[in-house]
């Protein structure tokens, strides 16, 4: 898919009110976006889908939801204050700022695109190096000898290489002092660290066990790119398993496989991931690895799987001067108790929004249909229909004759089990349009004939078949298509 596609998903999603710029009448505020009435139900059924699999499918695996600010120290705890910046650098004639690792892995795309596979291999181990040394004098001398040019400017006047703090911060309390300052959560993880006893405890859970936890998160990003992809806003859905110390790579293979399976479970077609190792390591980690989805500009990362040790837990109790450990009370092969340990955790940490955007491209369709005089393309978003915003739409094919009395009966009797969607106005070809634009996966129409015969016509979203059946009928083929067994089970 192309970045000309790219460009129509970017204005569909708006057209169709799924994603508008955040304070859009002020000409907007830079990578915050808000959700439209369609946006926030695929959001929600997104959010859904991962909270179902991660908490619902495990029995070992328990929801939080813990506040955004938290105390200060946590993230003197978690390396953020001292650790959680970007190299960035600025182009001289443009006045704009990249991230340099972000201008270099563009080439590295540009070139496996052209090609150059050579080339790319040879790149990305360059920078592998450069970010392993956190080496900013070699990130500059890369983009000069690749000659990579400010897209803004065309030039390659740059800056050198700095260091930035990604952390947003604001002061608690009305006397604004220096003590007083506290964090935005620039991800949701810590919240859970720092609960990880008063679940351990109150839960009963015993090890392996993992802590779920769906949330906003925020980051000074340098550069807002690629609309929902990179926000100062987002959302972020992360799990930390605990498991037992020297488990870790056995449990890191397990969450690898278990999260790609996830991802192939919606039916987007499995060349559209792969995962990517990571040489730089985040400063709490042992392993990492990010799940690529091949966005119309490239794969770029999706989720990130981490061995992250017992850093947190570590950091936190040396912090807090609170214990941080489990005691686990069964026998090894030697017959003696494991006994008193700081638990190790591998996290699975994905973002909603980089998961909407995916959706959203995947789901993408422009198709010819009709023929002769009737040429014409229509866009169709093919969503899994579980997760389409609404499952339904309603249509009595007139405003009259009695046809929305029955229309609004079969309407009250699915909306409490189903979105529904009604509509009396327009042509109804315009209509079945809009829902397909909409990723609506069913159109139930009403005319003269259900009167007679309490019967319908069912439109089947990707395929435009459409079907008389009786109204009886409609909730059992909706039972069948909209369950969320369909994407859940094994
Ligand atoms: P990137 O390298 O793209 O900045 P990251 O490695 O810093 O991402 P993590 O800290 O591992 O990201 O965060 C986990 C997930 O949160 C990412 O895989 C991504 O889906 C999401 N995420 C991170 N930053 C953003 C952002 N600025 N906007 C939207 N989603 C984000």
């Amino acid at each position: 898919m192309s970045e000309e596609i790219f460009k129509k998903v970017v204005s569909h999603a708006k057209e169709y009110g799924f994603v508008f710029p955040s304070s859009e009448i002020y000409d907007g505020l830079g990578a915050v976006y808000d959700y439209g009435q369609n946006g926030v139900e695929l959001k929600n059924n997104l959010r859904q889908y991962w909270w179902k699999s991660m908490v619902q499918m495990h029995e070992n695996i328990v929801g939080i939801d813990a506040a955004i600010f938290m105390h200060p120290k946590t993230w003197k705890a978690s390396g953020h204050i001292d650790g959680f910046s970007d190299p960035m650098i600025d182009n001289k004639d443009s006045k704009k700022r990249y991230r340099a690792d972000n201008l270099l892995e563009d080439k590295i795309n540009r070139y496996e695109k052209d090609g150059k596979t050579n080339k790319a291999a040879e790149l990305q181990s360059a920078l592998d190096q450069a970010l392993l040394n956190n080496d900013l004098v070699q990130l500059k001398s890369l983009i000069e000898q690749h000659e990579i040019a400010c897209p803004i400017s065309g030039t390659r006047n740059w800056t050198d290489v700095r260091q930035f703090n990604l952390m947003f911060s604001t002061e608690m309390g009305a006397m604004a002092e220096d003590a007083d300052k506290i964090y935005l959560r620039p991800e949701t993880a810590q919240g859970i660290f720092v609960n990880f006893l008063n679940v351990q405890k109150t839960g009963r859970m015993k090890i392996p066990f993992g802590i779920a936890q769906t949330g906003k998160a925020f980051r000074n990003e340098i550069i807002a790119r690629q609309f929902i992809m990179r926000m100062r806003e987002f959302e972020q859905m992360e799990m930390q398993f605990f498991i037992r110390p020297g488990t870790q790579k056995e449990w890191y293979e397990y969450w690898k496989k278990a999260r790609m399976a996830w991802h192939a479970k919606l039916g987007f077609g499995s060349n559209k991931y792969r995962f990517h190792d990571h040489v730089k390591l985040a400063h709490y980690a042992d392993a990492a690895v990010d799940i690529e989805f091949d966005f119309p500009f490239g794969f770029k990362e999706m989720e990130g799987i981490h061995s992250r040790t017992d850093f947190d837990l570590r950091n936190h109790q040396e912090h807090s001067g609170k214990k941080m450990q489990y005691f686990d009370a069964e026998l090894d092969e030697n017959g003696k108790a494991y006994g008193n340990y700081t638990p190790y955790v591998i996290e699975t940490s994905i973002g909603l929004d980089r998961l909407f955007l995916a959706t959203m491209c995947a789901c993408y369709k422009e198709e010819e249909v009709g023929e002769g005089d009737k040429k014409d393309t229509r866009v169709v978003l093919n969503l899994p229909p579980i997760l389409a915003p609404y499952k339904v739409a309603i249509l009595p094919l007139m405003k009259k004759d009695g046809l929305p009395e029955v229309a609004r009966e079969i309407m009250r009797d699915l909306k409490t089990d189903y979105n529904c969607f009604y509509e009396e106005k327009d042509a109804i070809g315009k209509r079945y349009r809009r829902q397909d634009a909409i990723g609506t996966p069913f159109c139930i129409t009403i005319d003269h004939e259900s009167l007679e015969n309490k019967t319908v016509t069912i439109r089947y979203r990707d395929t435009m078949v459409q079907e008389r059946i009786a109204i009886s009928q409609i909730r059992e083929i909706l039972a069948k298509e909209v369950s969320w067994s369909n994407l859940l089970k094994d």
